[in-house]
């Protein structure tokens, strides 16, 4: 039996990155030499096995045949006889597919170093095809090491593009989608998944809400670099800069949807588009089943991002709509992932990412004052029900009004 090391620990050794998780493969084992050596089984009808004390995964080297449509038609072949290379050739990229033994020998029979040196992503074997997962995991990666330089080989976009086309990308899961997107999303340039998408033709497949966008135009007044799909990345891209959560960077790339509905005659004005777009926010949610959270703050970003550019100008009572609506009371923190997703809308602008967004402390003054309103003494003047309800809006109002007087001197 030899152990190996393998996919992302072998690769960011090389590129000098912290290695996180360790992969392990290995050849010449029998599931039963596993067991005995007190390995545990992790799926039933996957030769994988984690390590009885680090919790690590090694997998039996093996083989893999395309038998059907989609990550089920799968037939996994392993066995003592599968050699190293006959495991690393199955693997998606060929950075991804060098092995390293305990004395830090490479095996690297695809050119995985050569292509780390080049800065090139390149696919292993023409059988990259066969899971349509792997476009979306390229995409990560290029978001993921686009700092280093790296980008996409050609012909590992050409393959991307035919497997785009074939109508294989519907067949994933919205599970393995979302996992696939959220994690690009937390990358240091997520807008490079969405521009290595669209120049595949996936982004049309499987978001094409978003790629509607792409020569869309805004006024260039308030929008310097006038095209709805680059305002959108940049506003990712400040999403990341500024370290937002993935709550923050979904509804970032989500507010602007509606823009894509308007029809030409109005462009470049997007009348009501935070309304029109809702329908399209909620139908990308629920195709890749995005986490609670996560739909409902794209959702309310959707909503209610032009008001927070006006906070300053809201009437009190349109303010506190706006408060209630976002439930502050009892939801604070949304509320601050809201502010958030605004300011990136606002510095996602060309030319205009440094200017300062005064109305997110004046959204936060707002929320204290209307928070600041105690109920007790409402209570205890003998308000209740519905009438509580109305007296508690109106102390409220009253607080914002204050407030608003203070904050514009
Ligand atoms: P990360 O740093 O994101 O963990 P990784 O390369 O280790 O990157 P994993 O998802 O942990 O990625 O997978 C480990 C290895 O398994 C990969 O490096 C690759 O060789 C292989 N692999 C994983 N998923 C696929 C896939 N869908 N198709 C082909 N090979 C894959
Ligand atoms: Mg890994």
């Amino acid at each position: 039996m030899r152990i190996y090391k393998v996919g992302g620990a072998v690769r960011d050794r090389l590129l000098g990155k912290p290695v996180t998780d360790i992969d392990w493969v290995v050849v010449g084992a029998t599931t039963e030499e596993m067991l005995a050596k007190g390995f545990r089984p992790v799926g039933a009808d996957f030769p994988v096995f984690l390590h009885p004390k680090s919790g690590e995964e090694y997998a039996l080297a093996r083989t893999e045949r395309k038998s059907g449509r989609g990550y089920g038609g799968f037939t996994f072949h392993a066995s003592p006889e599968v050699t190293l290379e006959e495991d690393l050739i199955r693997r998606d990229l060929t950075i991804n597919a060098m092995a390293e033994d305990d004395q830090q020998n490479l095996t690297d029979p695809y050119h995985g170093q050569r292509d780390l040196e080049a800065r090139l992503l390149r696919h292993v074997s023409p059988a990259f095809a066969e899971d349509p997962l792997r476009v979306l995991r390229v995409a990560r990666f290029a978001a993921r090491y686009a700092t280093l330089g790296f980008t996409v080989a050609p012909e590992t976009l050409a393959l991307m593009r035919q497997l785009s086309e074939s109508g294989e990308l519907e067949a994933l899961t919205p599970e393995r989608s979302w996992k696939e997107i959220s994690r690009a999303l937390m990358e240091d340039q997520p807008q490079v998944f969405v521009e290595v998408l669209r120049a595949c033709g996936a982004l049309k497949v499987l978001m094409p809400e978003v790629d509607a966008l792409f020569g869309v135009p805004q006024p260039p007044a308030h929008h310097p670099e006038i095209d709805t799909g680059a305002h959108t990345l940049s506003v990712l891209q400040q999403a990341a800069l500024h370290k937002q959560p993935l709550t923050v960077r979904w509804a970032c790339l989500l507010h602007d949807l509606g823009k894509g509905l308007t029809p030409e005659e109005e462009w470049p004005r997007h009348i009501a588009h935070e309304f029109k777009g809702l329908k399209l926010i909620k139908a990308i949610n629920e195709r890749f089943k995005a986490p609670r959270d996560c739909q409902e703050l794209a959702l309310l970003v959707g909503e209610y991002h032009t008001h927070g550019h006006r906070a300053l100008d809201l009437k009190p009572s349109t303010l506190l709509e706006l408060l209630q609506s976002f439930d502050i009371y009892r939801r604070p923190q949304r509320f601050e992932e809201f502010i958030a997703a605004c300011e990136m809308d606002a510095r996602g602008r060309k030319g205009l990412e440094e200017r300062s967004y005064p109305q997110a402390n004046y959204l936060r003054g707002a929320a204290t004052a209307a928070r600041s309103v105690a109920v007790q003494p409402l209570l205890e003047k003998g308000f209740k029900g519905p009438e509580l309800g109305e007296e508690i809006k109106r102390e409220r109002l009253k607080a914002l009004k204050a407030y608003k007087e203070t904050a514009s001197i």
